[in-house]
């Protein structure tokens, strides 16, 4: 079943047009990573797929739901919508498991003893479980990306969006994050990843889309993209980050 519908999309900011006719479609399940040098629409494209950006053309459909008709509960949308970005946009002023409550809380979708319940068995999953207590402050760039993807996991949702999620880690962090990320696939959560991290794309995702100034340039699954690049912007991309 197609969970994301991408048709025509275009994107402009006054003048600049940043994505140029995107079409792609995302299965259930499916975990697909976007490769492609900066300032080649990536995040823009990420945003357009829960509405942070409006668009210019096109239409995107999550869920069944053309998400920029007017007509659309976006804030139903995006319950399902979990988003993970490279800062990892923590509340400092909350403790770990507080900002993993948080939005279950404000949102009324659990009591607080539930929404304790599932920050803690989140913890768990993303192998924080002493830290429950703890400020982000006290946390490593690595513990706190694991907590922000708790945090998104924390309101249910079948649909998981990751920018650049380990591009502001120190390396030594890199793996622990990937590893949450690699559990979540086999799991079978569907996932759209924007990543330069070419080893992981390769090994977890089921297809890769390379994006080159606003358009998809080619895609398809990580052994022929990685292995036997059709268009010359992939083969130098690759060449440069391999
Ligand atoms: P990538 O994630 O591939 O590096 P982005 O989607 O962030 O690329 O940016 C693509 C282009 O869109 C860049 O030229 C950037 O300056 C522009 N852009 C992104 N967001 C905005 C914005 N909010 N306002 C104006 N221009 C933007
Ligand atoms: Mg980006």
């Amino acid at each position: 079943m197609g969970k994301i519908k991408v048709q025509g999309l275009k994107k402009s900011f006054g003048a600049n047009q940043v994505l140029k006719g995107i079409d792609m479609e995302v299965q259930e399940g499916e975990v697909v990573c976007v490769i492609g040098p900066s300032g080649s629409g990536k995040s823009t494209f990420l945003r357009c797929i829960n509405r942070l950006e409006d668009i210019t053309a096109g239409t995107v459909v999550v869920d069944n739901s053309d998400i920029n008709n007017p007509k659309t509960d976006i804030n139903k949308v995006r319950e399902n919508i979990g988003m993970v970005f490279q800062h990892f946009n923590l509340f400092p002023h909350f403790n770990v498991l507080r900002n993993i409550m948080f939005a279950p809380l404000e949102l009324g979708k659990q009591t607080k003893e539930q929404a304790r319940a599932t920050a803690l068995k989140l913890l768990d999953q993303v192998g924080l479980s002493d830290k429950a207590d703890a400020y982000p402050s006290q946390l490593s760039g690595g513990q706190k990306q694991r907590v922000a993807i708790a945090r998104a996991l924390a309101m249910n949702p079948d649909i998981m969006l990751f920018d650049e999620p380990t591009s502001a880690l120190d390396p030594e962090m890199v793996g622990e994050v990937l590893g949450v990320m690699n559990d979540l696939a086999r799991e079978g959560m569907t996932m759209v990843i924007v990543t330069h991290e070419m080893g992981f794309a390769r090994e977890v995702a089921d297809r890769v889309i390379f994006m080159d100034g606003g358009y998809i340039v080619e895609e398809g699954p990580p052994e022929k993209v990685f292995g036997s690049p059709q268009h010359e912007r992939t083969i130098s991309f690759l060449e440069k980050v391999l």
